[in-house]
């Protein structure tokens, strides 16, 4: 997607905060910052949308992050404040096919309770009558009050475009190679087009975060796993469409498709800069299986698209927000598989820490950096997140 309101083939020289990184986390940040007349500037090497924020689920649903009230606070007010549509509907069905997921579901609806959110227990016949593509075999569902899913190219063309009517700056096509600094102080980003003076840096580059705060001297520790997605036919449109289990997760565009991913991942050996491969595997067969388990009434239909994206993950899989060690004016932000549900609020983060220096809404001690200073080196092998060639995956 080039959703450059202005394209100017000349890079410009300088912004008071250079953000890098145009996926959701980056241009929610710019959207923050411009809204308040902050002179922004985004940086993507390549389209807004290429990497995990044009290919995933499109989830609001994260019950156990710090973030989650505001999560659920903005995302009902998204299209209203950007001015745009994000296709954001509330709430989440679960289906459970077994005691097993059940027992999961309900361990969810309790963490919902305790932060103030209603859900119910619905029996197969409820299950049956909300959702017209489950099966007869159905054990029982839940119906989340809060959570939610929106279009993940809506809400990132919501971001993009409403920065910059807020006069906030979006060039694609221009990686960030490395950094100029003194006294402390990041003052530029070398870039592909030039050099780009600023004042304070954002660095919200999805993967490639590690290997960019790396010349910086800092250390994120994050891998990643390749999961995909599948796309069917359209088929009725059902009343709630943010319905998921069987451990998949997704749903009902406006226009009826099914859009589902889920695990296994496949852990990917990665350089730290160059774009992760995304071929399509065998996943998708397992994907297209568990559909036909949870909406036995979808079996039939066609699976019409799918794709391949990277998830960054980081050892605990909590997100990253923090100041960079080292500099005082450089933030940066990896969000650890979660990036697109969270990230009205975490781009509210962001834009906190570069202006106020510290969150005014939440407790985000727990995406700090320094939990990770006691990592072990090969924790990556520890956690058995070991690459694997993707035929020895059990399908
Ligand atoms: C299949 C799949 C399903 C998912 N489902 C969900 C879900 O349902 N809910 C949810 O909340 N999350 C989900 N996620 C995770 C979510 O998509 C990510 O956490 C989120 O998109 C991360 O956004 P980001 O902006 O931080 O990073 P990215 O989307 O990776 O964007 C980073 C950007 O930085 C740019 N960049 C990198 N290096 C440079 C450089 N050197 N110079 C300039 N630019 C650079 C890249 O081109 C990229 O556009 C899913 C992910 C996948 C792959």
């Amino acid at each position: 997607m080039n959703l450059n309101r202005n394209p100017d083939p000349a890079a410009p020289k300088g912004a008071s905060i250079v953000i890098v990184g145009g996926g959701v986390t980056g241009l929610s940040t710019g959207w923050w910052l411009a809204r308040e007349g902050h002179d922004v500037l985004v940086l993507d090497k390549g389209v807004a949308g290429a990497e995990a924020s044009g290919r995933n689920g499109g989830g609001c649903t994260h019950h156990f992050s710090p973030l989650f009230r505001e999560e659920q606070r903005l995302w009902p007010m998204m299209d209203e404040l950007l001015g745009y549509p994000t296709e954001f509907q509330p709430n989440r069905i679960k289906l459970a096919l077994t005691e097993g997921q059940a027992g999961i579901y309900t361990a969810a609806m309790e963490n919902g309770a305790y932060q103030g959110f209603s859900s119910e227990r619905l029996d197969p016949r409820q299950v049956r009558d909300l959702v017209p593509l489950a099966g007869e075999d159905v054990l029982c569902g839940f119906f989340y009050h809060f959570g939610g899913h929106a279009n993940p190219h809506r809400t990132l063309q919501g971001y993009a475009w409403a920065m910059q009517d807020h006069g906030g700056r979006f060039l694609q096509s221009c990686a960030v190679t490395g950094f100029r600094t003194a006294d402390g102080r990041v003052t530029g980003v070398e870039t592909e087009r030039g050099l780009i003076a600023c004042d304070r840096l954002v660095i919200a580059a999805g993967p490639q975060t590690g290997w960019l705060a790396g010349r910086l001297g800092a250390a994120v520790p994050m891998v990643l796993a390749r999961a995909e997605m599948v796309v069917t036919e359209p088929l009725p449109v059902m009343r709630h469409g943010g319905v998921d289990g069987n451990g998949l997760y997704g749903r009902q565009t406006l226009r009826g498709n099914l859009a589902y991913g889920g695990g296994p991942h496949e852990w990917i050996d990665f350089d730290g800069v160059s774009t992760p491969e995304k071929p399509s595997t065998p996943l998708l067969g397992h994907i297209g299986r568990r559909i036909a388990e949870l909406l036995p009434k979808a079996a039939h239909a066609r699976i019409i698209r799918s794709w391949a994206g990277a998830i960054e993950n980081t050892p605990d899989g909590r997100p990253v927000i923090d100041f960079l060690p080292g500099w005082e004016n450089a933030v940066v932000a990896t969000m650890s598989g979660v990036g697109f549900g969270l990230s009205p609020a975490s781009g509210r983060v962001i834009r906190d820490l570069v202006i106020d220096g510290s969150c005014g809404f939440a407790d985000i001690s727990s995406f700090r950096l320094e939990r990770f200073d006691a990592l072990e080196p090969d924790w990556r092998a520890l956690q058995g997140w070991q690459a694997i060639a993707p035929q020895a995956i059990v399908r």
